[in-house]
């Protein structure tokens, strides 16, 4: 069976019929391209048979294309209006019965997904890129891998690595799960309506093996908040009320094996880890 893409036309005209106008505060800026969502699909390596979670689907651009990959989709989206919608698009587009499921709500929330789906593939909307993919990557522990479109920022940071200028505190909680990369530009002119950011491809490949327990990896959070509050200062300051006290905060440093000295863009997700692990006794 084969499915047919959406054009920029189709886009603005299934808008219309549904009366959607697109708001910034859902992020909406819906790609207009069909080159551009199959080349999101190919940078995720989507195989036919695979379950893909697709968050914000929108009017169903790239929702189409993976299920034009032969993998069946299941789509979070948040707007009702668009949500109802989009089995009707799937079906007149062409896709098999039963390969899309769609779930009416905000993924922020969402505690499960049905049938488990092993990869993710988004463009995201940019106010929630971040906290959406920390919820989905530490709620959803089968999501193997994922390549979303961000704000080029946002995709910059999330694949820093120690020592950069915009490593950051996303940074060290995304490598808490597994290694990022950038894989692949977008121009802003794929969009609609044109956004004034300009987007980049990232993608993440989950750790075979769980790097901590829950509690290891809230403390490692904490302290990483911590650490990036006050990232100009020296650690054992900037965790001082982590540990109470400068001088304690020395001491949990060199036992993590961490110089009290160092800054927090200094340290590897391995090294916030074994600190947090000192802190947890
Ligand atoms: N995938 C479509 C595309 O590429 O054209 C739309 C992408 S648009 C950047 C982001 C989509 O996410 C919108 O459809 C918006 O309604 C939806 N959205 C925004 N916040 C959401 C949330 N918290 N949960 C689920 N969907 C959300």
């Amino acid at each position: 069976m084969t499915v047919t893409l959406l054009g920029a036309t189709e886009i603005r005209r299934l808008a219309a019929e549904l009366d959607v106008t697109p708001t910034k505060k859902l992020g909406q800026n819906f790609v207009v391209d069909a080159n551009t969502v199959r080349k999101i699909v190919q940078a995720a390596e989507v195989r036919p048979g695979e379950h893909v979670v697709e968050i914000g689907p929108g009017l169903g651009s790239l929702t189409l294309a993976i299920l034009e990959a032969g993998a069946s989709v299941t789509a979070v989206e948040i707007d009702h209006r668009l949500a109802e919608r989009l089995l009707q698009t799937a079906a007149e587009r062409g896709a098999a019965e039963g390969a899309l499921t769609v779930v009416d709500a905000d993924a922020m929330r969402i505690t499960e997904l049905p049938g488990e789906p092993a990869v993710l593939v988004a463009n995201l909307p940019y106010n929630v890129s971040v906290p959406v993919l920390l919820h989905f990557l530490e709620t959803f522990p089968h999501l193997q891998r994922g390549v979303v479109m961000v704000q080029a920022e946002v995709a910059e940071r999330l694949a820093a690595a120690p020592g950069s200028k915009i490593y950051g505190a996303p940074s060290v909680k995304a490598a808490w799960y597994g290694p990022w990369r950038l894989c692949g530009t977008v121009s802003r002119r794929v969009f609609w309506p044109v956004p004034n950011v300009d987007s980049l491809l990232v993608g993440f490949h989950r750790d075979t093996e769980p790097r901590g327990d829950e509690t290891e990896r809230r403390r490692t959070f904490e302290i990483v908040d911590a650490a990036f509050n006050q990232r100009r200062k020296m650690l054992r300051q900037a965790l001082s009320g982590q540990f109470g006290g400068s001088a304690a905060a020395s001491a949990a440093l060199e036992s993590a094996g961490v110089a009290p000295t160092a800054r927090g863009e200094d340290l590897t997700v391995d090294d916030y880890h074994r600190i947090a692990r000192v802190a947890l006794g």
